[in-house]
């Protein structure tokens, strides 16, 4: 009954075309303005997160920009972690290779160690500084893994090649970051690229030393590839298992919206957003986002005729219109039993007004089914509020849950706008 992606996406370009038709040219300006900020926060009605399917493993392409951020947060920490064991074996090593080396070979391997560790300690400062900036914390745990194969490299390099089977333990330096492949919740496509790239690696050392193509050569190499495959079935597991903890503390299971305490979180995201982006692209003030509650009417007696799987039926198909009459950087929440939210991004007063009647009017207008086909009438109630971007995200909820309750007043199947705060574009 729920929707793929691809026809989620369908919805919200088909919300997007009703939204801004092409008779309205002032809108149409006002939005390209809109467009020109930032990309708002997360989009809020993914219908689907995505579960532990290969798909959602594979890249990041699906996952939505809430997880995205989710994820980077935990893969920060695990740069952390190992960054630190990292750093920390970095000038032991440093004695083995004084035990080990000829004196005058150790001038190869001091340096590069020093700027290893220095790398190191960079990288490290670079994922604790930066919590907020997905791109910096994936570019330091590539930085983690491609520091140390670096600095094999040029040892394997600048050493001249008689000395290679004299270094101690640099072999295993391929292993050892494919085995740490398996610490981060990497894609397995990300997975895969590095995993390739430590068997070149690899294949490189063998060459100078002289393994390649001989018996223990293929061996090093089979195993190397034995324990990628083991690394890319824990980033399998690992990242499929943060998808279904993060679908199950931020989504509602019936509907798959998001569930209230998402909506809060969002809700004040998208206030920052309005700060952050206040005054600009020609804008005065912020840009206008507004609030919308949503309750069934008489929703108990759906219940009390049908039966509750078919009011469960009615949540579903009445969750699926307000994604399809939203566009993609709307949020729409399922606050709690028959109550849905909807935030408007980038719609003032005015603007939510009429959506909120062009919604009420598709419901009233829908047919929604039971499990036999048969059609139940149903209505809905809304009230309507602007966001203000410095008021507690509580605030706006309860002015919208005020209208709803004068629209239920005032006889249900009805939008209500919120007697405060005034003011709107
Ligand atoms: P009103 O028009 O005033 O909103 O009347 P109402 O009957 O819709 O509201 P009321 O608050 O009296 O009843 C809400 C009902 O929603 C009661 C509850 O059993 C039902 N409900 C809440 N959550 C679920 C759910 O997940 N599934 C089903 N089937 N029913 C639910
Ligand atoms: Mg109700
Ligand atoms: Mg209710």
């Amino acid at each position: 009954m729920l929707r793929s992606s691809t026809s989620r996406s369908a919805a919200a370009a088909q919300g997007s075309i009703m939204l801004f038709s092409k008779t309205q040219k002032p809108r149409e300006y006002q939005n390209r303005r809109l467009d020109a900020l930032a990309e708002p926060p997360e989009v809020g009605h993914e219908l689907f997160v995505g579960l532990s399917a290969l798909r959602d493993t594979l890249s990041s392409r699906h996952h939505s920009r809430d997880f995205v951020f989710a994820h980077a947060r935990y893969l920060r920490s695990r740069v952390l972690a190992l960054g630190l064991i990292f750093a920390l074996l970095s000038p032991l090593w440093i004695v083995v290779d004084s035990l080990v080396l000829p004196a005058e070979l150790l001038r190869y391997t001091l340096v590069g160690r020093v700027v290893l560790m220095l790398g190191l300690v960079g990288v490290l400062l670079l994922a604790y500084l930066n919590q907020e900036r997905i791109r910096r914390i994936r570019f330091s745990a590539g930085m983690l893994l491609a520091l140390p194969a670096s600095f094999y490299l040029l040892v394997l390099l600048m050493l001249p090649s008689e000395h290679v089977p004299n270094l101690v333990g640099y072999g295993f330096i391929p292993f050892l970051l494919v085995a740490a492949l398996s610490v981060f919740p990497f894609t397995l496509l990300e997975s895969l690229l590095a995993g390739l790239a430590m068997l070149a690696l690899l294949a490189f050392a063998q060459m100078i030393d002289g393994s390649w193509m001989t018996g223990r050569g293929m061996e090093s190499l089979w195993l190397l590839a034995s324990l990628l495959l083991v690394s890319l079935a824990a980033n399998h597991f690992q990242l499929s298992l943060l998808l279904r903890l993060y679908r199950q503390a931020t989504h509602d299971p019936l509907t798959g919206l998001f569930n209230r305490g998402a909506l809060e979180v969002h809700l004040a995201k998208v206030q920052a957003w309005q700060r952050e982006t206040e005054g600009e692209a020609g804008l005065t003030g912020s840009v206008p986002c507004s609030v919308l509650m949503l309750d069934l009417d008489h929703f108990k007696g759906i219940n009390d005729s049908y039966g509750h799987s078919v009011g469960d039926r009615v949540l579903c198909q009445f969750a699926e219109l307000l994604v399809s009459q939203t566009r993609r950087h709307d949020c729409v929440a399922r606050y709690g039993g028959e109550e849905f939210v909807i935030i408007l991004v980038g719609s003032g007063q005015a603007r939510a007004m009429e959506v909120a009647e062009r919604i009420r009017y598709a419901v009233e207008k829908s047919e929604f089914t039971d499990h036999d086909g048969r059609v139940i009438a149903v209505t809905a109630s809304i009230g309507v509020t602007r966001l203000q971007q410095d008021e507690p995200p509580q605030a706006s909820l309860r002015r919208a849950d005020e209208a709803l309750y004068r629209a239920k007043k005032e006889g249900r199947n009805q939008v209500a706008p919120a007697l405060e705060p005034p003011g709107d574009i």
